[in-house]
């Protein structure tokens, strides 16, 4: 399996992710510092991880996004990224979601 192959290298990064999100719960903003990928890469790996993870015996849970206003929380969101503005008061001072991965 060589570095260089996409797939193989995509696979890498996230193994490198589920390490890091077993036991704690990360931003998309923290893994994508300490796995050294840029924070827009993070999202695509966070999907992938999230549907494969029932095949591991594994739960992916999303700790949901809150405005830093209103403390409203955004619990129905289905989509990953850090939502930019808040519904109720559009303040946009967002506490972004974090992610950790739990063995079901
Ligand atoms: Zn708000």
């Amino acid at each position: 399996m060589s570095v260089r192959d996409p797939r193989a290298a995509a696979e890498t990064v996230r193994v490198a992710i589920r390490k890091l999100l077993s036991g704690r719960a990360l931003t998309a903003l923290e893994i994508s510092g300490q796995v050294g990928i840029p924070h827009k890469a993070v999202d695509e790996h966070l999907e992938h991880l999230q549907r494969s993870s029932a095949h591991r015996g594994e739960r992916f849970v999303v700790e949901a996004a809150s405005c830093l206003g209103c403390h409203y929380e955004f619990n129905d969101r289905q989509r990953l990224g850090r939502p930019s503005r808040c519904p109720k008061c559009k303040g946009e001072r967002i506490d972004p979601p974090r992610f950790r991965i739990e063995a079901a």
